[in-house]
Formats: C-alpha cells, structure tokens, sequence
C-alpha cells in the first residue's frame, strides 16, 4: 500500500484539504483513475450481530450501555441466522459483510467460537468478511484470520490530540495494537474515521497522518459522518455539510491512492449530487442495506437506482485480494470432540441401565 509522497506532512495535508474544492475533486479524480476503476463501487453490508450493552463510553455510540438511547440490546445472533442474512446481502449485490459486535475487546469464550463459525461460512459464501469486535491479541487475530477473514476494522476515529474529547476508556495507543495485531496475523485493515464530533479541520488531517505514519496504511479508509443520536453526548452536535464529506474523501483518496476510500455513515443527509461527487473524488465502496449497525441508511433499491442513473458498477468480492483459505479451528475441533465424547457416554450408560433393568424414575405429581 502505497502513500501519496507529495502530501506525507501535516502542512501539506492541509493545504490539499483547503484547495478550492473543484480543484481538490479535479485532482482526486485524476489518481482515482490511476489505481481503479472509476466506474466500480463496492456493495458493503454491514450487519450488527451483538448489539447494545457496551462497556466503553464512546461519544457517538448509541450502544454504549451507560446512554440512554433507543437501542435495545441483543446477544450474539445465531451462525445461522448470520448466514441467513449474509444471503441475503449478497442477493442485493453486497460482496461483503461486516459483523460488528459491541464488546470493548474479543474474549476467548463461546461466543468468539461462534464468530469464527461465522466468518468461515460467510467466507464459503464467497463474500470478503470483515468483523469489528472491539480490542483483540495476536492470538485471537491468528484464529480470525484462520477462519476467512479478509478486513478487521478498527477505526482510529479522529487524531490522536482530539480521541480523548470522546472516549476515555481506551486509549489511541490500544487501538493502534490492536490494528498492528491484525496486520501481523495477515488480516488486511480497515480503519478509518467520523468527521462532525465537534473536531477541528487539523484533527481530520491528524487522523490521516496517523495513517502516514504507519508502515502499511489501511487497505480500507472508511469516512463517515456522524450521525448524532438522542441520548449519546454527541446528541446536539449539528450535522456536518456535504462538502466537508466530500473533501475528507477527496484528500484521503490523493493521500492513499491505493486504498479503498469507503463512503460510510452520513449518507441519508447527503443528497445524489453530493454522493456523486464523493465517487468521482475517489470513494469506491458504500455500505448498503438500511441499518448501519443500528443507525439509518438507504435502503438496497435507493441504491440501485442511484447505480443506474449515475452509471455506476458494483464491484465483485476480492477484486481487490485474494479469498482467504480457511483452517480449521482447534479450538472449535477440541470443543466439538469433547461434546461428542460426553453425548457418548451418556447414551452409552443410559442403554447400560436399560440392559440391566434400571427404568427411569416416574414423578406423579398429584
Ligand atoms: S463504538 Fe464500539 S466500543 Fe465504542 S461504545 Fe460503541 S460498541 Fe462500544
């Protein structure tokens, strides 16, 4: 992954920000062009497979137990369930999943068995899976990547100087091991930010430095507005304008050419024409269907209308790597082995007791 080394300093990245904005859009569009097809655009969905109860205090969330939001909180869905619905997604034309569960960090219990489940039958599906689970280990990213996963999100938010104004209980630096975890298993990485929390335009270019400055820059950039939900701290925060959208796509995609630059959160208040210029700027990939996670988002056939009249292409799954082979997981093999051993042995005493006369014990009740 490359980085764009004509704008790899905070001063140079914020004068591209601040060019006129045709000028700014003119140039995005012209390396667009170089490393993609303009006319391709990725169908993401994004499903919320545990929602709510969330012991962190982000600022935007409306999934963090300690607001009073409308969010009703859900355990783990079913590997079923999921497949169901990643079916689903992928009928509408999405050729990837998202599963985002609302933990603080992955733990090494049932339900992260369940997940890589999940991941391999998302995967067989030939969809490219993602999950954002929250702070993970080495380990666990080994097992993720084992599974079939192609992304892990973890988005960086904001600049480093500007993450405290909105979380407290995680610092930057965690999020940066946990992504540093994801690149060392293999996984690629999706991370990106909200613009609209009340951030300076320096924090916007902060996020993107902190990208400059790692050895590999995110594969993936998602950019997202926020979406300001009653009950959150953010709640009164006013709804940003399209333009400063279409900017922050505009700089990220000359920045890192080679990256997808993901036009997430915030669509419902753009309008087609502020969209359009986000995919000349250079975004390539949307999440569709009409919830992200548990916020508002058009639905699959405003969509496809918008793909027609705007002579947009969806983008096939892996166009941009190689489908994750899958290894089956010891954990889950030991897990299944044990539970066979045990169903064994107690249908092999109870035929025992049956042999020898034993007949279960009948209550009455009067
Ligand atoms: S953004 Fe994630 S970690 Fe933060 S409160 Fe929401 S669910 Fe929890």
């Amino acid at each position: 992954m490359k980085v764009n080394p004509n704008y790899d300093s905070r001063e140079k990245l914020l004068e591209l920000y601040n060019k006129p904005l045709l000028e700014l859009v003119f140039e995005a569009a012209t390396i667009h062009r170089q490393y993609h097809n303009p006319r391709e655009v990725q169908m993401s969905s994004l499903l919320s497979i545990k929602t709510g109860g969330c012991s962190e205090d982000c600022g935007y969330c409306p999934q963090a137990a300690r607001y009073s939001t409308n969010v009703e909180a859900h355990k783990l869905m079913t590997v079923d369930s999921v497949i169901e619905q990643a079916k689903n997604a992928k009928a509408n034309g999405s050729s990837r999943l998202c599963m985002g569960a609302a933990w603080r960090e992955v733990r090494d219990n049932k339900d992260f068995d369940n997940v890589i489940e999940m991941v391999q039958a998302v995967n067989d599906l030939e969809m490219e899976v993602c999950c954002t689970l929250g702070m993970m280990n080495e380990d666990q990213a080994v097992r993720l990547k084992n599974a079939g996963l192609f992304a892990y999100n973890h988005n960086l938010d904001s600049s480093k100087e500007f993450y405290g104004d909105v979380i407290s209980t995680r610092e930057y630096e965690d999020r940066l091991n946990t992504i540093d975890n994801a690149r060392k298993a293999g996984i690629t990485v999706c991370s990106g930010g909200i613009i609209g929390m009340g951030e300076a335009v320096e924090d916007r270019i902060g996020l993107l430095m902190s990208y400059m400055e790692m050895e590999t820059p995110p594969e993936s950039i998602p950019i997202n507005a926020l979406v300001a939900v009653e009950g959150t701290p953010l709640e009164d925060q006013k709804p940003i304008e399209q333009w400063e959208m279409i900017r922050m796509v505009a700089t990220t995609r000359i920045a890192f050419p080679e990256s997808v630059v993901r036009l997430s959160a915030g669509r419902t208040k753009m309008n087609m024409e502020g969209q359009a210029l986000c995919f000349m700027a250079g975004a390539s990939s949307i999440f569709a269907g009409d919830k992200l996670l548990t916020t508002p988002n058009p639905e699959f056939n405003e969509d496809k209308e918008m793909f027609d009249i705007l002579g947009l292409i969806p983008k096939a799954a892996f166009a941009d790597g190689e489908k994750p082979v899958t290894i089956p997981d010891e954990k889950i093999l030991e897990r299944k082995r044990k539970e066979a051993e045990r169903k064994a042995e107690v249908e092999a005493a109870s035929a025992k007791a049956k042999e020898e006369g034993f007949e279960p014990r009948k209550i009455t009740i009067a």
